[in-house]
């Protein structure tokens, strides 16, 4: 059935593809394990949000009533304010539900996340013996996905543990042995709790590698084969990535097999986010260009990306002196003061999020009105997963780089 807006849907023009990354253009850890970074030209930074009106309209082919899953999860979606499926989620619902391997490609922020929870929790439904693993490349994006699964799930009696580093690994034994369906967590711990024996995979059917570009990067690689080699050889696969790579390829082919590829990825770069960038020269310092910004009207929800953890916690320290209200969040944090950190800002009680990468991926902040690029990324990729934090849902979002 098909059904048509008059309105071009937020989910069909998102960003963009972190478009395939060139040979060469990765970034060099330096000795002193800092990145050196390529260098990107400072015109790329710069480019108008585009209207969305002007775009097609995406017609989905299903609405979330066509999809054969349980009423009670129908109810759950609606409960949720989903009114019709997402590209991905429109193409790759079917297949999962009749349990395809699957590659799916698209860009930050379509909705992903439902595109493999509801047809893996009806799976779940089904057969209440199935148990689902999902791995993800950083803790805040398994904490995220297990909320997104407690809100469709709910009142069916089906229980996650979130397995990720930096949290005390005791809870989330004793909720280990307590019954589960669903295993969210991060490569490392993973297998951390696999040698401990709390974990099972031999019992694991299905697995989802979600930002499988992302695990990629951070060097996972290993932790990802000892994984899907303590899995079944007879499983239902799932994978998700934001760019093609011939490495990925690899990937696809070592863990999948005859997978459906699902790909909606399109344009190059965020079409709905303003892109500029701010020259700042000796005259007056970066800090105090970044301040007087800052206390301009309409930067309201600003996250702020720097280099280094160091460099993230100076600025932060130097913004809260100076009266801002500010949280930073990065990789010497410990686990419960990042959560902090991105409640509040979430829940818009700070107006800044200072953050390294780690935060540029798959997290899912609602409003951010800028991103401000205080230190260059290393790399266009990182670039525009960083502005991709900004501009969601059909919004228009402004992203500014200071270029020295
Ligand atoms: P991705 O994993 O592709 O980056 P997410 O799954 O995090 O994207 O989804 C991005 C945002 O869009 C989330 O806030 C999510 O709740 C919302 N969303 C996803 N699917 C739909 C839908 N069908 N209708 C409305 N909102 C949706
Ligand atoms: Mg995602």
């Amino acid at each position: 059935m098909q059904r048509s807006f008059n309105r071009a849907s937020a989910f069909g023009r998102r960003p963009s593809s972190f478009g395939s990354r060139k040979p060469g253009s990765r970034p060099v850890r330096s000795s002193r394990g800092g990145f050196q970074g390529q260098r990107i030209d400072p015109t790329r930074f710069v480019k108008k949000a585009v209207i969305t009106e002007q775009v097609e309209v995406f017609v989905p082919e299903h609405k979330f009533a066509d999809f054969n899953v349980d009423t009670r999860l129908k109810t759950n979606i609606t409960r949720k304010g989903y009114v019709e499926p997402t590209p991905i989620q429109d193409k790759t619902i079917p297949h999962i539900l009749r349990g395809s391997d699957l590659v799916g490609i698209a860009n930050t922020g379509t909705g992903k996340t439902a595109a493999f929870l509801i047809p893996l929790i009806n799976k779940v439904l089904l057969n209440p013996q199935e148990n689902v693993l999902i791995v993800v490349p950083t803790r805040e994006l398994a904490i995220q996905i297990d909320d997104e699964l407690r809100g469709f799930a709910l009142g069916m009696r089906m229980f996650s543990v979130c397995c990720v580093g930096g949290a005390s690994i005791g809870y989330q034994i004793s909720n280990l042995r307590r019954q589960h369906n669903f295993i969210i967590g991060t490569p490392g711990r993973i297998k951390d709790l696999m040698e401990r024996r709390f974990i099972n995979l031999a019992r694991f059917k299905t697995v989802v590698l979600d930002e499988a570009d992302r695990m990629l990067d951070m060097g996972f690689i290993k932790d990802m084969r000892t994984m899907m080699a303590a899995m079944p050889k007879e499983r239902h696969t799932l994978f998700f990535s934001a760019t093609i790579t011939r490495e990925i390829e690899g990937l696809i082919n070592e863990f999948l097999r005859t997978p459906v590829r699902i790909s909606v990825k399109t344009q190059d770069t965020a079409k709905n986010v303003d892109q500029d960038i701010v020259r700042v020269n000796n005259g007056k310092g970066k800090l105090q260009v970044l301040e007087e910004l800052l206390a301009q009207p309409g930067f309201n929800k600003v996250l702020i990306f720097g280099r280094t953890k160091h460099g993230v916690e100076r600025l932060y320290n130097t913004l809260v002196t100076s009266g801002f209200k500010a949280e930073s969040i990065h990789g010497d944090k410990n686990h419960a003061r990042r959560q902090k950190a991105l409640k509040s800002f979430k829940e818009n009680h700070i107006q800044i999020l200072i953050a390294t990468d780690v935060a540029a991926r798959g997290l899912d902040i609602p409003d951010v009105s800028h991103v401000i690029n205080y230190d260059l990324p290393a790399t266009y990729d990182d670039y525009v997963h960083r502005i991709g934090r900004t501009g969601r849902a059909n919004k228009t979002g402004k992203a500014l780089t200071f270029i020295e």
